[in-house]
This record gives structure tokens, sequence and C-alpha cells, in this order.
């Protein structure tokens, strides 16, 4: 069985009186395009396809990268470059143009080269970058797994136009993308890759173990780890290779591969900002790489650190933005030192122009992270004298202050001389948004009341990072106040559970093969579960659930892989348990046309189903909505 985190709304009921929910704008802030990462395989050695890497992924390493000038740039051929091709000839509009970078030849990182459809497109223009042996070029050793022995169709056969170049330590570039090179430390000559462009900083060093390691050793002490850390400073993401504990280095040294400490220490002294632990080993179940996850996620907030650190999951995006001064701290300038750590929300000043008392508290909650300031003022004259005596990250005001009203205050930011303060994000607290005004004043978001402390906590980072917050909550119905007493009046809520509701959770989850299905009804302030089938929970808050939005739509909602919908992809039961990655639901509609809530599946993998299938379930929901206003049709009678 599954479980939710507990809903943070319950931690103040008080204050969840006072604070109703509407909306957030979701358009944050005037930004330039991303630089976009995502992994089409993170398994090492072997490719490990099964019931327990269903979440992390079973294809071997390949990672895909797009400048935010469009360049295509794409690092190792591993088998999931064979997914990588094929989505990108489902988007390909005209011949494509790209270049390949590989660590090394090793089979895991080339395999699926010969699997890459685009190379067999006429037209197409390809770029191979990888390291120059001291035998074989490049060339040749992907033409040898290329050999009519292995492969149907030999190298000279690709119908586009496919250029090699060998590499050795250096520099070069691919269009937009400064490009560095350094060995890294395997039993074949391996390149990792440091990719620089718009001021974002990706550094790619897979496959790669430590020069020197102790067993429990700690910090890495080596010159030579100390080199290699320099070589991944200040990244905004480095991808790193983790395959092994170091519990289990000991007996696996030589191999080539690091313990996730050894990963987590080099990047923690580099002042690496996101780290993704990748070339999971072939054994690691779902469950396993979560618990180490989870231990170096402890150790680092033992430390303090400001280092994020995820396990790479295929298919998985990432969407990194010129945000902060890295790359200036870069490799050309020699500019590293140990403590030279730029962590994002360490040292940030929020500042806080709050005159409702009950909402500073929850603010002040939700301000609370790791090493954030936060300022407090309750008179829109004072937000203004902070402001200009300590720059601050982050303005967060409610519009109706004494003195000086928010919008106000801001237009006077937006006009003073100093260009952090022309720039600084601004958010305003509010009932309702008022969006031609704050678009005249300069405000950068609204964040409309109510919300819970989760909600404004998430949504405060990513304004202080300057990123998006991909969790949006649903707008409230127009007929809301009809219909909650629609679903008051079946007097259902809090029922103990039925069979006629669980028979029907029960056939979907077999007909979809998913391991969740409910029947929600969504309530004033949560999803209540009439029938769960997989989760050991009966309700979440309203704030959380994908079924608000089919409630507010009143039309069924798919979601294939919420790691890839704006919506949901930094939701919480998205990012922790249950981890859903595929969402269905349903409406299921009151007698008096209310929509009440869903029959929805919820999966931990990406999902796609015919829309033969999908009108089977849609009639499942209708057998769930028969039973629901069963009860008032025999009253009526
Ligand atoms: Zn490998
Ligand atoms: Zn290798």
């Amino acid at each position: 069985m599954l479980s939710f985190p507990r809903k943070l709304l319950n931690e103040l009921p008080a204050v969840r009186e006072s604070i109703r929910i509407q909306r957030v704008s979701p358009n944050i802030l005037p930004m330039r395009p991303a630089t976009r990462v995502q992994f089409w395989g993170t398994r090492g050695s072997l490719a490990r396809p099964g019931r327990r890497t269903l979440r992390y992924g079973g294809n071997t390493s390949c990672v895909q990268l797009r400048s935010p000038a469009g360049s295509l740039v794409i690092i190792d051929c591993g088998t999931g470059a064979h997914d990588l091709g094929q989505a990108l000839l489902a988007n390909a509009t005209g011949p494509m143009r790209g270049s390949i970078l590989i660590s090394h030849t090793h089979w895991d990182h080339i395999q699926g080269f010969p699997f890459f459809a685009p190379l067999f497109v006429r037209g197409g223009q390809w770029d191979i970058y990888g390291p120059s042996g001291l035998g074989q070029s490049l060339r040749d050793t992907l033409a040898g797994q290329m050999q009519y022995t292995y492969f149907p169709v030999t190298l000279d056969e690709l119908g586009a136009s496919v250029r090699f170049h060998d590499l050795v330590e250096g520099s070069f570039e691919i269009d937009d993308i400064q490009i560095t090179t350094r060995y890294l430390n395997h039993p074949v000559l391996t390149l990792g890759y440091r990719l620089e462009m718009d001021g974002t900083c990706i550094v790619y060093a897979c496959d790669h173990e430590p020069y020197f390691r102790k067993p429990g050793q700690r910090a890495p002490v080596n010159e030579r780890d100390r080199h290699h850390s320099e070589f991944l400073a200040n990244a905004d993401l480095v991808i790193h290779d983790a395959q092994l504990t170091d519990a289990e280095y000991g007996g696996k040294k030589g191999w080539g591969h690091s313990p996730v400490e050894y990963a987590s220490e080099v990047g923690q002294m580099a002042g690496v900002k996101q780290m993704a632990f990748t070339h999971h080993d072939p054994m690691r179940t779902d469950d396993a790489l979560d618990q180490i996850l989870e231990s170096v996620r402890t150790d680092l907030m033992a430390k303090k650190s400001s280092m994020q650190v995820f396990a790479a999951a295929d298919s998985q995006i990432v969407e990194l933005r010129n945000s902060s001064s890295t790359h200036r701290a870069g490799l050309n300038e020699r500019s590293f030192t140990v403590s030279a750590a730029a962590p994002a929300l360490q040292d940030s000043t929020v500042i806080m122009g709050i005159a409702d008392t009950r909402l500073a508290v929850v603010l002040a909650e939700a301000t609370r992270t790791e090493g954030v300031r936060m300022s407090h003022a309750s008179e829109g004259n004072s937000v203004l004298q902070m402001a200009k005596s300590y720059p601050p990250a982050l303005v967060l005001m409610e519009d109706q202050l004494p003195g000086l009203d928010g919008l106000s205050v801001c237009k006077r930011l937006r006009s003073d001389r100093d260009e952090h303060l022309q720039n600084v994000p601004v958010v305003i607290v509010a009932e309702h948004e008022k969006t031609d005004e704050g678009t005249a004043a300069g405000v950068t978001s609204w964040l409309i009341k109510p919300f819970s402390v989760q909600y404004a906590r998430a949504h405060i980072q990513a304004w202080i990072l300057r990123s998006a917050c991909r969790w949006a909550r649903a707008p409230l119905p127009p007929e809301e106040n009809a219909r909650l007493a629609a679903l008051r009046e079946l007097a259902i809520l809090d029922t103990p559970p039925e069979e006629r509701f669980d028979r029907i959770t029960r056939v979907a989850a077999a007909l979809a093969d998913v391991p969740i299905a409910l029947v929600s009804l969504v309530d004033q302030d949560r999803q209540w579960f009439k029938s769960c089938y997989g989760l050991d929970l009966n309700e979440t808050s309203r704030e959380l659930a994908f079924c608000a939005h089919v409630v507010f739509s009143r039309k069924s909602m798919i979601v294939p892989d919420t790691l890839q919908d704006d919506r949901f992809a930094d939701n919480p039961l998205v990012i922790g348990g249950p981890r859903i990655r595929f969402y269905a639901g349903f409406p299921v509609f009151h007698d008096d046309g209310s929509c009440l809530g869903t029959l929805c599946l919820i999966d931990t993998r990406p999902r796609q189903f015919p829309d033969a299938t999908l009108q089977l379930f849609g009639d499942l929901a209708c057998l769930a909505e028969q039973e629901l206003n069963s009860e008032t049709r025999h009253t009526a009678a």
C-alpha cells in the first residue's frame, strides 16, 4: 500500500478558516528560453527493463540537451537513444541537425547508436564527438558494432550525413554552447563534458570513480579528486555517476564507478546547485534507489548544504534558466575554491509587507526554509525603506497595505534608480488578481488567498530562484456553492467503504493494469475517497487534488506523464509518495448536473491508452455516478 503525506492545512486550523483558496497566476516572470535537459537512459552497464525498475527506467545512458538557441546535443547513445530517436522523428518538420557527444565506447554508452532512427533519414546532418583512443578512431569503434555479424546496416549505409570528431582534453563550441572536456577515471579512455550556454552550466561526468577513497573516508582529500570537483565548479546541474554506495565500493574498486556519497561530496565541494545521480546499477530496484536518495538528502540536510539531489529517471525533464552568477566562476577564471559554493536560497532575504497578523503567521511559516531570512513590515512605506536598505530576493505584500498600498510600493520599486529593485520579484497577496493594474505596476505574480503553507512554500522558493513552480491548483468552478450543496445533499462524505463502489475501482484497476483506482469526491477543502483501491488513505487537501481540475473543467483529464506537465510536475504527490506519474480522471455528476468528483486511475509510470479503452473507463465512471445518485432517486421515488 502507498501512503500520501499528511496535509499541511491541518497544521494551522485557525488560519485555514480565514483564508479561502482561489488561484495563482500561472505565468510567473518574464523569462528567457530555458536550457532543457531530458533523460532517456539512466541505467548503467546493462539495460534492465522490468517491474522493479519501472519508475527510474531500464534504458542505458542517453541524455538530450536543447540550448536556448535551439541547438540539439545528445550525450551518450545507450539503449535510451532508441526512444529519443523516435520522439525526435515524431516532432521533426524537416531534415534534422544535431551533435552527439560520446563519453566512451563501452556498450552501455553506444548500444543505441545503430537504433537511433534520425541517422537513417536522408538530408539529416549529424556530428559525432568522442575521445580518441590510442588505437581505433571513434568512427572505427562505432563501425565495429555495426558489422554484418552484429547488425544488418553498416555505418556506411546511413541515410544522414555523419561527421566524426576525435576529442582530447580541451574546449570547443557547438553553436551557442561552449564545451570543455576532461578525462575521467575509468578503465577505458572516457571524457566528461562541461557545457556552458546563456549563463547556465551542465556537467556530464559518467563513468568515473574516485582517484583515491578509503573505506569510511568522508571528504575527497586527493589532489586529483579536488581537480575533478573543480571541473564541476558552480554548475547548475551535474549528471554524475552514482552506480555504487560506499558500502559496495570496497569490493568494486577499479570497476570505474562512483559511490553516491563521493558524488555528493565532490558536488558540495564544487558549489553545485543540482546533482542528478545516474548510471544506476542494473540490480538496483526503484525502492532501493529511493532509500539511497533519502539517506543522501538526510546527510545534506545535516550539513546544511543547499545542493539539491535527485536520481535521474528515464523521460525526466529538467529546465534551467540563466538566473544567477553560476557561470561567472567557471573553469577559465580558475577562481574555484572550496568555499566558493553559491547556495541558491541561502542568505536570501524575503521582505513581507503583511498587515493581517494571521496571514503573516502562515507566510512566515511558508518562508521558513533553509537559510532564508525574513523581514516583516505591516505598512507600505516601511516595505519601501527596507527594500532600499537591504536588497531582497523577493518582496511579498498584501494589496491592501496601510500607508502605501502594494501596487504603489511595486511602482516605486520599479522606478527606483537601483537596478536590483527594478528587477526584484514582487508578489502581491490578494483575494483576486487585478491583472491589468498589476502588469502596469510591474507585479511579478499574484498569490491568491486562501492557500496552505505547503503551497505558499513551494511557490516562494520558486520565486526566490526566479523559476516557475510547476504546481498549479485547480480554479474553483463558478457554480461552487451549488455544487457543494449537491454533494452534501447526498450525505455520503465520511461514510464507510461500500462494496458497490469498491467493485468498480477494483475492475478499473485490473482493466487498466494500474496500482491505484479511486472514487474521489471533491469537498470544500479536500478530496475524499469513497473507494480507494491500492491506497492506504481516504483524503488529501484540495490543493493537491488532480481530481479538482476535472471538477473545474467538467471533462475527463488524461495526464500521460506528470513530469512533463507544468500543472503537476512539482505537485507533492508527484515528487513524493505515491509518486503519481500517470493520471486519468473521469467526471461523475450529480443528477442536477453538478460535477461531484471522479473515478480516477493512477500509475507510477507514464502510460498511454487508446481512445476505445478510455471510453471503457468513462463507462465505469457512469456506473459510479449511478450508484452515487441512487440514494436520492430512491428518496425521491
Ligand atoms: Zn557505463
Ligand atoms: Zn564504462
